[in-house]
C-alpha cells in the first residue's frame, strides 16, 4: 500500500452516503483522481427509504437556497426529480404560513423550493453522483475509524469493516459526513487531538408523521402548510405535498409533546393547530401509510472550527458539523452550502484545508443555527443563555409577523432569512424596521388601540426582564 502524502489529490474517501456525503463527493470528484463513498447501509437503486437515513420517513422539503445549489452542484437535477414527480413550488405564495400567532399574507417571492420525499431526492442526487466516472460506492461498509501517520501529522485512510473482513482504505482526504452521531470527536481523541467543543440545546422534539392521498381542492390549492405555535403554544404541524400526489403530514411539539400514533388523537391534535388546513387533510384524506414516530433529543453543534490544533488529510461536514432542530427545515441546505465551501476552500489551494473549511462551514451554519436556537429558547423549558440581544430579535421578529398579516413584503423578507438567502440581519435594515412599525401602528389604529398599545409595551418590557 502506498503511503498518502499530505496535499496529494489522488483518493478522497468520504465516509457516508446521505446528503452531507453526496454533496461532498460530487465536489472532490472535481478535485481527487478519485473518490470513494462508503456506508453501512445497502443503497437502493430506487427512492427507497433506507434504516441509516431514519428521518426520511418524515417531512423533508429542499430550501431555496439548498436548491439553487444542489442545481449549481448537479445541473438539469430539478428538471429531472420534476419529471419524476417532484414539485418545484414558490415557498410563500404556494404556501399557508402561520408563526408567532400571525398567518402572513402570502404572496410571489420567488423562493423556490423542492417538494420531494427525501428517499427520492437521495435517490436521483446519488444516481446523478454515480454518473461520474471517478466516483464509487462501497456499500455494507462499516467504518471504525481513521489511520494515522504521527510523523506528519496527518489521516492517511480508514480502518473499514467490509465483506471479506477488516481493511485498511488508503486515502489523501477523508470527510466525515457520517450524521450527527458521528464518532469524529472520540476518533480525534484517540489520535491525541482535543476533541471539539459541542453547543447543545435540548429540545426533545417529538415527531408523528403520516403520508395521505392530496386531493387538488386540499388546502386551497396550497402545496406548504406550516404552522408553528399559537394555542397551544409549541406545538407544530407541517404539510407537505410530495410526488404521486402525496401529502406527507408531520405533527409534533418540544419535550415529546407529539401526538400518540393513533387516529383519533392525530385529529384532536391537528384541531387543536390555529389553522384548518391540516385538520381537514387528516380528517378527510385517504391515509396513505401508518403513524411514524422520530424523537429528536437535541441540536448538537461541535465547533471544529475553534480548535487550535487538526490532523491534516480529515474534515467533517453535514450533521456530523451540526444538527439543527429540524423543524425548521434547513439540514440538506446548509450540508449542500457546506460542499460549496469546500470547493472554495479545494480550488484556492493556500494553506491547511481544515482551518480554511471549518471556518467557512461557521459561517454557513451560524445563519441557520440562529434561527432555529433563537425560536427554540422561546419555548422556557429549553435551556441556553437568553441575551439581551436575543430576546430583543426575537422581540421584534414577532412584531415583524404581527405587521406581515397585512404586509406580504415582511413576509418575504422573513422566508429569505429562513431559506438562507439573506442573514437575520436584513431583518433589521431601515426599511424594514419602518414597515415594522408602520404596520403595528396601522393594527394598532384599526383594533383596540390603547389595550393593543399596552401589549407592544409589555411586550418590550419582557425583553428587559
Ligand atoms: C425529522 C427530521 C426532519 C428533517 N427535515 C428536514 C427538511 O425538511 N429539510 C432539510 O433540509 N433538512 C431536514 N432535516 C435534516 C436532514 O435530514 C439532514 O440535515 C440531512 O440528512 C444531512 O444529513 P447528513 O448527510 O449529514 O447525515 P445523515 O442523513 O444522518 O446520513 C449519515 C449517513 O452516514 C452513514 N453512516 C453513519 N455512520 C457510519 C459508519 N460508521 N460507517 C459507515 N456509514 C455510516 C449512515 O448510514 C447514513 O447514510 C430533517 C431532519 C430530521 C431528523
Amino acid at each position: 500500500m502506498s503511503r498518502p502524502m499530505p496535499g496529494a489529490r489522488d483518493h478522497a474517501v468520504v465516509v457516508g452516503g446521505s446528503m452531507a456525503g453526496l454533496a461532498a463527493a460530487r465536489v472532490l470528484a472535481e478535485h481527487y483522481a478519485r473518490v470513494t463513498v462508503l456506508d453501512r447501509d445497502v443503497l437502493p437503486a430506487d427512492a427507497r427509504f433506507r434504516k441509516g437515513v431514519p428521518q426520511g420517513l418524515h417531512a423533508h422539503a429542499l430550501l431555496a437556497r439548498g436548491r439553487e445549489a444542489l442545481e449549481t452542484l448537479f445541473p438539469g437535477l430539478g428538471a429531472e426529480l420534476v419529471a419524476a414527480g417532484a414539485i418545484e413550488s414558490d415557498l410563500f405564495a404556494d404556501s399557508v404560513w402561520f408563526n408567532h400567532g400571525v398567518r402572513l399574507a402570502a404572496a410571489p417571492s420567488g423562493l423556490i423550493g423542492l417538494l420531494v420525499s427525501r428517499p427520492m431526492l437521495e435517490g436521483l442526487v446519488r444516481r446523478r453522483l454515480m454518473e461520474r466516472r471517478n466516483v464509487r460506492l462501497l456499500e455494507r461498509c462499516e467504518v471504525r475509524g481513521p489511520t494515522f501517520d504521527s510523523r506528519l501529522d496527518c489521516v492517511t485512510g480508514l480502518e473499514i469493516d467490509v465483506g471479506e473482513g477488516r481493511q485498511i482504505l488508503a486515502a489523501d482526504l477523508v470527510v466525515d459526513a457520517s450524521g450527527r452521531f458521528s464518532r469524529s470527536p472520540s476518533w480525534l481523541q484517540e489520535l491525541g487531538f482535543e476533541p471539539p467543543s459541542v453547543d447543545e440545546v435540548e429540545v426533545g422534539i417529538g415527531y408523528t408523521t403520516r403520508l395521505y392521498r392530496r386531493r387538488s381542492g386540499d388546502a386551497g390549492g396550497k402545496r406548504v402548510v406550516a404552522v408553528r405555535g399559537g394555542a397551544p403554544r409549541y406545538r407544530f404541524g407541517v404539510a407537505l405535498a410530495q410526488e404521486d400526489d402525496r401529502w406527507i403530514v408531520s405533527l409534533g411539539g418540544y419535550f415529546g409533546g407529539n401526538p400518540p400514533a393513533d387516529q383519533e388523537s392525530y385529529d384532536a391534535f391537528a384541531r387543536s393547530l390555529p389553522v384548518t388546513e391540516i385538520a381537514d387533510i387528516v380528517a378527510n384524506a385517504e391515509p396513505l401509510s401508518p403513524f411514524r414516530g422520530f424523537r429528536f433529543p437535541a441540536s448538537v453543534r461541535r465547533r471544529y472550527e475553534r480548535l487550535p490544533r487538526f490532523p491534516a488529510g480529515y474534515l467533517v461536514t453535514g450533521d456530523a458539523l451540526c444538527s439543527f432542530n429540524p423543524a425548521y427545515g434547513q439540514g440538506m441546505a446548509a450540508a449542500i452550502l457546506e460542499a460549496m465551501a469546500l470547493r472554495d476552500c479545494l480550488a484556492s489551494a493556500t494553506g491547511p484545508l481544515a482551518p480554511r473549511f471549518f471556518s467557512a462551514a461557521a459561517k454557513i451554519v451560524d445563519t441557520p443555527w440562529q434561527i432555529a436556537v433563537g425560536g427554540d429558547l422561546e419555548h422556557p423549558l429549553v435551556k441556553g443563555e437568553r441575551t439581551l440581544s436575543g430576546r430583543m430579535l426575537s422581540w421584534y421578529i414577532r412584531w415583524l409577523h404581527r405587521a406581515g398579516a397585512l404586509d406580504a413584503s415582511l413576509g418575504v423578507r422573513f422566508l429569505e432569512v429562513a431559506n438562507l438567502l439573506a442573514p437575520p440581519a436584513a431583518l433589521l435594515a431601515p426599511a424594514i424596521a419602518m414597515k415594522v412599525l408602520r404596520g403595528n401602528l396601522r393594527r394598532l389604529h384599526h383594533t383596540a388601540g390603547q389595550a393593543r398599545g399596552a401589549s407592544l409595551l409589555g411586550g418590550l418590557g419582557s425583553v428587559f426582564r
